[in-house]
């Protein structure tokens, strides 16, 4: 434990009972994608050759037109709709932030907003709201686009939310008026006949983030249309190195081996048994569940987190552990101390209830979980 890397800088090794999330380091590679990583390190290559060519392997598995990778579904979020800013135009791209002359308006429905829409902010687009709360229509959404319109903003998770506008409905509306659809797909890779539909939609633009699938943290990928790809590549950090314009997508650098990591792994990904996946997510929830049997402070039941942040029944990949309040410390203190403890137990906090998330936990330390959590929810002092 002492010659642990992270404790040779100062920072506490975490168990993450929490799932994919960026704010922990996104997801474990698998032996398949670190070699590719490790075997890139070894050797050179043209960045700009590499793109194009993994952009093509990884455009041909999903069977989407095109595709590229990219630092992260935001980073592809900022190239994608730079491109939709300036069209491809080198010398648009290298004035943005600053849109003068240029459309920089991106539609998205009210009932849309969620965590990440800011990004689209960042080469210099205004986000505007289309509809209401309750709801967006056709008339509210026709009335919005005008020349100013640089694109529609289209959260796929959020489609047929209450009241908005579906994806289908919206990309051929758009289509109509020659607008683009950029996509934000980032964790809909599950299943993945909806991942390839979403790929091979009719959308201009689709985003996915590498985490969500065994990938690196800082990858992503990008696919859609042949022109929009080709669009979004006059972005980058490589055509600012290697051509005329200084673009805006210098910071959004990538190494080689975070590129041959997203193709290494959307290759695993999608010859990965999912079944045999979930089913070890579930022998580890049961594992953990043994640690807490005879807890009388906690009643804890085998569910599914969703990617949605959503609480159902299967496939099981977590313990819903709802605390009696009338033995347990309060819910909150249990998840800080788990949390400030070393090693830092990271879960989630539910009201009274935490939520032990087993997808990103290893065998290896499922006995210091259930142990750590048995002895914080037996713990009556205080
Ligand atoms: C994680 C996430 C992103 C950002 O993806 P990165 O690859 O981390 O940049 C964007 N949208 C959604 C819905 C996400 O969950």
């Amino acid at each position: 434990m002492e010659n642990n890397i992270y404790k040779q800088l100062g920072a506490r090794p975490v168990i993450n009972a929490r799932g994919t999330y960026s704010s922990l380091g996104g997801s474990v590679l698998s032996p398949r994608v670190w070699a590719a990583m490790s075997e890139a390190n070894h050797q050179f290559a043209s960045m700009s050759e590499l793109l194009d060519s993994s952009g093509a392997v990884i455009s041909k598995l999903l069977g989407a037109e095109a595709a590229r990778v990219t630092p992260g579904a935001s980073g592809a979020i900022v190239q994608g709709i730079a491109a939709c800013i300036a069209r491809g135009d080198g010398a648009a791209l290298e004035r943005l932030p600053d849109t003068t002359g240029l459309p920089n308006e991106v539609l998205i429905q009210r009932r849309h907003r969620y965590r990440y829409d800011s990004v689209v902010r960042l080469p210099g687009a205004r986000l505007v709201e289309v509809g209401t709360q309750r709801g967006t229509t056709i008339e509210d959404l026709a009335s919005a686009i005008s020349s100013r319109t640089a694109a529609i903003f289209f959260p796929a998770h959020m489609d047929r939310a209450e009241g908005t506008l579906p994806m289908d409905r919206v990309i051929s509306f758009a289509h109509e008026r020659n607008v683009p659809v950029f996509v934000d797909a980032a964790y809909l890779v599950y299943p993945i006949d909806r991942m390839k539909h979403l790929a091979q939609s009719a959308a201009d633009l689709v985003c996915f983030s590498a985490k969500y699938m065994g990938g690196p943290n800082s990858g992503g990928l990008i696919c859609g249309r042949r022109v929009w790809i080709d669009a979004v590549a006059r972005t980058d950090f490589v055509a600012f190195e290697t051509g005329k314009h200084r673009v805006l997508g210098r910071p959004f650098k990538l190494d080689r081996h975070t590129v041959v990591g997203v193709a290494a792994a959307l290759e695993e990904w999608l010859e990965t048994n999912h079944k045999v996946r979930l089913e070890a997510c579930e022998r580890r929830a049961r594992r953990v569940l043994e640690y807490l049997t005879d807890v009388s402070a906690a009643a804890p039941t085998l569910m599914c987190f969703t990617m949605d942040e959503t609480l159902e029944p299967e496939p099981v990949n977590c313990l819903h552990i709802k605390l009696d309040p009338r033995v347990a410390r309060p819910a909150s203190e249990v998840e800080a101390v788990l949390r400030t403890g070393d090693p830092s137990v990271v879960l989630h906090l539910r009201g009274d209830s935490l939520i032990v998330d087993t997808e990103m936990v290893s065998d290896d330390e499922v006995a210091a979980l259930g142990t750590r959590l048995r002895s914080e929810l037996t713990r009556v002092d205080s």
